[in-house]
């Protein structure tokens, strides 16, 4: 019994299924193992079933609770993207899978062109359904396995990994059209009042390499900076050598 449950309790796939332990051993050292390694509860033999499903009840509660509240913690409440600490917590998993299976990785940055002014045009409020709205849009344009985090107020970042050079160029510059698309009124965009994104990649090839997010991360934001500088509403590659 210990045992199963230990190893129920250290394989990330099992590890949040409630455990109540049926033993005939009212040993105390045991229950406290048992307790200790993660069982919900310890009932011991013989047994009332009504009570055993109450039991079971209770940690049922238990873990749907445990689960909205993680849901919570991860999401950004206003977009309902990941939140920072959750993208950056997925980041690790998704290199460690683009470097196993030798695959390039993606780093999108997207940020909202002026931004500052809708708010002080339309108030915070309507700002902020304008951020449901691009994180709306964005999620269109990606597929489930992308991993999307709105990083700071009006900015987003995408990771893909196994995209091709040409297909990477044409889903960045797609978010970029599906905003411009919008039509979200903005009055200093000079041409058309919409409201739009900069967007700013690189790519990198995890073969046999040590890989740095925060560096990869970095020479993107200098591609987004390059997007702005640019004059908005473009989508630039930061060229890496290697
Ligand atoms: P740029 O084109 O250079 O990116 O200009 P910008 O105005 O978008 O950039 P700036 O960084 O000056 O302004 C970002 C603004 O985003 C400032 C802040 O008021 C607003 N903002 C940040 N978080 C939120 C939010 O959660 N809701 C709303 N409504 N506004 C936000
Ligand atoms: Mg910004
Ligand atoms: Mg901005």
């Amino acid at each position: 019994g210990l045992a199963l449950l230990e190893k129920i309790k250290k394989q990330e796939s099992t590890t949040n299924i409630p455990v109540i332990m049926l033993s005939a051993s009212d040993d105390e050292d045991q229950i406290v193992s048992a307790l200790e390694l993660g069982a919900d509860d310890y009932v011991t033999k013989p047994y009332i079933a009504k009570v055993l499903l109450a039991r079971m009840g209770t940690s049922f509660r238990l873990m749907e609770k445990n689960q909205a509240l993680e849901t919570l913690a991860k999401t950004d409440f206003l977009t309902t993207v990941n939140n920072r600490g959750c993208f950056e917590e997925e980041v690790g998993k998704l290199i460690s899978q683009a470097q196993r299976s030798n695959q390039e990785l993606v780093i999108i940055m997207l940020d909202i062109d002026f931004f500052k002014q809708v708010n002080d045009q339309y108030g915070h409020e309507s700002g902020d359904k304008v951020l449901v709205n691009f994180a709306q849009q964005l999620k269109k344009c990606f597929r489930d396995y992308d991993l999307i985090g709105r990083i700071g107020g009006e900015e987003f970042v995408l990771l893909m990994i196994g995209s091709d050079q040409e297909t990477v160029k044409q889903r960045a510059e797609r978010i970029r059209q599906c905003i411009e698309d919008e039509g979200i009124k903005h009055q200093h965009n000079p041409e058309g009042e919409l409201l739009t994104v900069s967007v700013g990649y690189s790519c990198y090839k995890t073969k046999g390499k040590d890989f740095n997010f925060d560096h990869l991360y970095q020479l993107s934001d200098k591609a987004l900076y390059q997007a702005k500088s640019h004059g908005r509403n473009c989508v630039r590659r930061y060229e890496f050598e290697h």
